[in-house]
C-alpha cells in the first residue's frame, strides 16, 4: 500500500508485532531457564552499547555503527563486546546486592 496513510498503519503494526515478539521470546528464554534450574537475571538494555568499559563514561557518540569510541578516554572495541561487558557488569552488580543480603549465596 502506497501513501502517507498506508505506511503508518504498516510502521504502527511492525512496531507491535516487534514488542510482542520481544516479550514472547524473554517470557521463553524465562520458562526454559526455570525448566533447567538455571538462575536467570533480567538487565535493563538501556545505554548497555553506549558506556565505556574502561572508565564509565556513557554517551550516544560513543557508538559509531559497530565501532565502540570512546569520547572521553578513547577505548576502543567491538560495540556489542562493550554491551555485552556492561551486561555482565550490570549481572555481577545485581548477584553481589543479593550476596550482601544473604551471605550464605545464591538460592
Ligand atoms: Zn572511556
Amino acid at each position: 500500500m502506497k501513501g502517507k496513510k498506508g505506511r503508518r498503519k504498516n510502521k504502527g503494526f511492525r512496531v507491535k508485532q516487534q514488542y510482542w515478539n520481544y516479550k514472547k521470546v524473554i517470557s521463553r528464554i524465562i520458562r526454559v531457564a526455570q525448566e533447567n534450574r538455571v538462575y536467570c537475571v533480567y538487565v535493563n538494555p538501556a545505554w548497555t552499547s553506549c558506556k565505556c568499559p574502561s572508565c564509565g563514561h556513557i554517551a550516544a557518540g560513543n557508538r559509531i555503527d559497530e565501532v565502540f569510541l570512546c569520547l572521553t578516554c578513547r577505548y576502543k572495541c567491538d560495540a556489542d563486546e562493550a554491551g555485552a561487558t556492561e551486561i555482565l557488569r550490570r549481572t555481577y552488580g545485581y548477584l553481589m546486592s543479593l550476596e550482601s543480603i544473604n551471605p550464605k549465596g545464591v538460592k
